[in-house]
């Protein structure tokens, strides 16, 4: 790829890393082949009575990608921009993410093309039963597991573990993770991200000899990830000196008081918009600021070949899957931006998945020290293997992690291949 500026899509992205992932390891064509595309690409369409007694139709997607490691992972996304080539890359970031943190599963995403907010409590259990109904066959503890994603959360996965027992004829828990912990889902689990995020970061800061109480944060994005990130972080002592959301992004030299946001946040109907003790600067402006630690918490794409030469953070942690395209790669490594991928930085949501997964499938109901400990020790092996592996192959974390990632992957894949 030339420094050409040119809008990448998230899955070209996914696939010039993993060539050169490829090549170093020298992985032959049809390994390549195999493991580029997806195992299964499946489009649903339905459609859904709305309150007002209008019929709406919906289109939805799940991709398999890989499954040589064990069931496919991942979660489901809410989004009007949902299509099949973001799909496509959310499904197999799934796959070499679960794959770094060795996590015995392989790789999925799902998504509905619609916005979340515009429909009511009642419209969307009724577009997450459709959706589950016509994926019954594809889903299953031992096959597929969803999980939530952008727009997603526990009365979703909550909807469709239930209809995935009602069609199936008996209550099967570990069919979904993230849920309500009244529907078998795990104390944890809804934080997990963000600490992961948090224990990450802190991690980075270490290898630049950077004391965390002395750093400063600036975090793209206030949902789920954003939020838990910037409130672990603040309890850690560093300064989170900007936070953005869709509808406004600020900035306060002297910190902002992340509980205090929080609170603001929750009053707000779950917006930052009009927080009062910070002044409001442009949101692209807060990814070039001057901080220790810069999280992109949102979406795809937004650090590219057009902004990464202006970006002055030491260190990015990619709390999103995607914020950094892989044009901007090289330039954000020719000036010292050490990039923690996304398939390591944001592994804690499915490590607790898993975690999830495990005490539905044994019956059992683990304590939040075990979780949680259990979570911090294998984010810092995964870490430490990641940052060995960049200094063995001499490459960025992010290609390392890569080569972690496919070599689990194509040795798995070659034993499956051996029986056939
Ligand atoms: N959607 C989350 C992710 O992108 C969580 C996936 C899961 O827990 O399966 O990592």
């Amino acid at each position: 790829m030339s420094s050409q500026i040119v809008k990448q899509n998230p899955f070209q992205s996914m696939i010039d890393r993993f060539n050169i992932a490829a090549d170093i390891l020298k992985l032959n064509e049809s390994v390549r082949q195999k493991l580029q595309r997806p195992e299964k690409q499946i489009v649903v369409n339905f459609s859904i009575i709305l309150d007002n007694g209008t019929e709406q139709n919906f289109e939805g997607y799940r991709v398999i990608h890989n499954t040589a490691l064990g069931p496919s992972k991942g979660g489901i996304r809410y989004d009007t921009a949902v299509n099949l080539d973001e799909v496509k890359a959310l499904a197999a970031w799934m796959t070499w993410k679960s794959a770094v943190t060795g996590i015995p599963f392989g790789g999925a995403k799902g998504g509905i093309i619609c916005d979340p907010r515009l429909h009511s409590k009642s419209e969307l259990e009724k577009i997450t039963r459709e959706y589950t109904n016509a994926l019954s066959d594809i889903f299953g503890p031992d096959k597929d597991v969803p999980a939530p994603d952008m727009g997603t959360g526990p009365d979703e996965m909550g909807w469709l573990m239930d209809e995935f027992s009602l069609v199936h004829g008996k209550t099967i828990h570990a069919v979904v993770t993230g849920k309500h912990l009244h529907s078998g889902g795990s104390l944890g689990r809804v934080e997990a991200t963000g600490r992961g995020v948090s224990i990450i970061s802190i991690l980075a800061l270490q290898k630049l000899k950077l004391r965390p109480a002395r750093s400063t944060a600036a975090i793209q994005g206030f949902g789920n990830v954003g939020l838990h990130s910037a409130l672990f972080l603040f309890e850690k002592g560093l300064k989170i000196v900007a936070v953005s959301d869709v509808s406004e992004a600020f900035y306060n030299p002297d910190g902002i008081n992340i509980p205090e946001l929080i609170l603001y946040y929750n009053l707000n109907n779950k917006s930052v918009n009009g927080y009062p003790n910070a002044v409001a600067i442009k949101h692209e402006d807060l990814l070039l600021l001057d901080v220790d630690v810069l999280i992109p918490a949102a979406k795809e794409d937004v650090i590219t070949a057009v902004n990464a030469g202006s970006i002055r953070a030491k260190i990015i942690v990619e709390g999103a899957n995607g914020p950094v395209s892989s044009d901007a790669d090289k330039i954000l490594h020719e000036n010292n931006v050490l990039v923690v991928p996304d398939i390591l930085a944001n592994a804690g949501g499915v490590t607790v998945s898993y975690f999830e997964w495990l005490q539905n499938c044994l019956l059992e109901s683990w304590r939040i020290n075990q979780i949680n400990k259990r979570l911090e020790d294998i984010l810092e092996k995964s870490f430490e293997s990641v940052f060995a592996a960049s200094v063995k192959y001499k490459v960025t974390p992010r290609i390392a992690a890569y080569i972690i990632a496919l070599r689990k992957v194509a040795d798995s894949q070659a034993v499956k291949e051996i029986k056939l």
